[in-house]
């Protein structure tokens, strides 16, 4: 589904990544472990086609997309919730949701199937659907990031710490909700520290200085 071959990113002069190659099958939970600044954020960044300067490999549904622009990645499936979240704060849940709904329907699903199935996915938010973001828990702000990002319909989702710093029982409802897409069949290839899904992953990957460690 995705296979990434000798990617190599850059800051400027400075190289983050090195030699790097992984796959993630159809369906697959895929995590990438690593200590502060060992190039997860970066690896993840290369792969939806922001912030660095990359060269390499990038084939998603047996399509080079190296060259592609992040949001036709994105309209091809891949899905991105950063760190930091990248949530319109001034808008609602509501409308941070429905500002990430594409106009046209796909085949399959309509945007308000989309919408229905993402509030039962995170309850939580069904109850605030007209609070500012600004106005919402860390953990709350996680999970809109999520949601939103669920309503673009991705295939694979790349997910940077979405369990980190978030209060614990918001730990284990993103935890459940990610293990549920899963069990749907949205790949996955996740950022963490703190081994909340790694111990759910079909595989472990672990970068180190930007070089990954075991056999992909
Ligand atoms: P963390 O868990 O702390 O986010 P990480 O494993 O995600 O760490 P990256 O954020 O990808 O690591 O950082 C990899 C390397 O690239 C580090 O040396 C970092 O200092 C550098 N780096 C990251 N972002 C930038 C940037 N915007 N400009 C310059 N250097 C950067």
């Amino acid at each position: 589904m995705l296979k990434v071959e000798g990617l190599n990113a850059w800051y400027g002069q400075a190289q983050a990544l090195f030699d790097v190659s992984l796959s993630v099958g159809e369906g697959e939970l895929v995590v990438i472990q690593g200590l502060n600044g060992a190039g997860k954020s970066t690896l993840l960044q290369s792969l939806i086609g922001i912030g660095t300067q990359a060269q390499g490999r990038i084939t998603w549904q047996n399509e080079p997309i190296q060259t592609w622009p992040a949001h036709r990645r994105a309209r091809a499936g891949l899905g991105f919730v950063a760190e930091d979240r990248r949530l319109f704060t001034g808008l609602s849940v509501k409308e941070n949701l429905w500002i990430a709904a594409p106009s046209v329907s796909s085949a399959q699903v309509t945007p308000a199937q989309r919408f229905d199935r993402v509030m039962a996915l995170f309850p939580q938010l069904q109850t605030m659907l007209h609070r500012p973001a600004s106005q919402m828990s860390g953990g709350e702000q996680q999970m809109l990031a999520l949601a939103r990002t669920l309503m673009t319909g991705p295939r694979l989702l790349l997910l940077d710490e979405p369990c980190e710093g978030i209060a614990p029982v918001l730990v284990a409802a993103m935890r459940d909700a990610l293990l549920q897409l899963a069990r749907e069949g949205v790949a996955m290839l996740v950022a963490e520290q703190n081994n909340i899904l790694a111990q759910h992953a079909q595989r472990v990957l672990v970068l180190t200085s930007g070089r990954m460690d075991s056999a992909a």
